[in-house]
């Protein structure tokens, strides 16, 4: 068990578990894109990990990037997002694999994907390290995810709450939710 302002968190996933999981993705990832030279845009902050224990596995020709989006506060995701910012590499006609850390709402998502599309990629899909199916209603297809969660809210991995626990290994979930 850890605290984090205040609140308990409990072991949920393992590093090993999430290991795995990430291999899995990264086997799909390569067979979808071969020798395309896709482009991975990781949304800051929390994307950072799984950004990188993607692209280590990844054997095939690829760039990385990455894009922020501020747009959480606390337990609960507001549903308001900002602009997306840094996006300095050119898009049109290029594949692209936005990287989250998280898919909830998905509003996060929607907005960097509908930003992104305004700059005529080739193709766009989105690999998430989680996603909560429970809550996420969206109709954009989440093309890759490494491990669906229930709706808690979880930290480590990347992954904060009010800024601590991104460094925690594995997938700890808040107690008494
Ligand atoms: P969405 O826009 O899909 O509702 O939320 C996406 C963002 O909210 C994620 O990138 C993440 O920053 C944050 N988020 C959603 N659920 C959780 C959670 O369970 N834990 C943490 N730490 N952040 C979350």
């Amino acid at each position: 068990m850890v605290t984090l302002h205040g609140k308990n968190f409990e072991p949920f996933i393992s590093p090993q578990q999430l290991d795995a999981a990430i291999d899995a993705v990264a086997t799909k990832v390569a067979a979808r894109y071969g020798d395309s030279v896709p482009l991975f845009l990781g949304v800051l902050n929390g994307s950072y990990f799984f950004a990188s224990e993607l692209i280590k596995r990844l054997a095939i020709p690829c760039e990385i990037s990455f894009v922020k989006v501020a747009s959480y506060h606390g337990t609960v995701s507001s549903g308001t997002v900002r602009e997306l910012i840094g996006v300095q590499e050119r898009i049109a006609g290029r594949h692209v694999v936005v990287l989250e850390d998280i898919v909830d709402t998905g509003n996060t998502i929607t907005h960097v994907v509908e930003a992104l599309r305004e700059k005529s990629p080739a193709s766009i899909a989105i690999a998430s390290m989680l996603l909560k199916p429970d809550v996420y209603k969206k109709d954009l297809p989440v093309d890759f995810v490494a491990m669906e969660i229930p709706n808690v809210f979880v930290v480590g991995s990347g992954l904060d709450h009010d800024g601590l626990g991104r460094n925690l290994p594995g997938i700890y979930r808040i107690n008494g939710h």
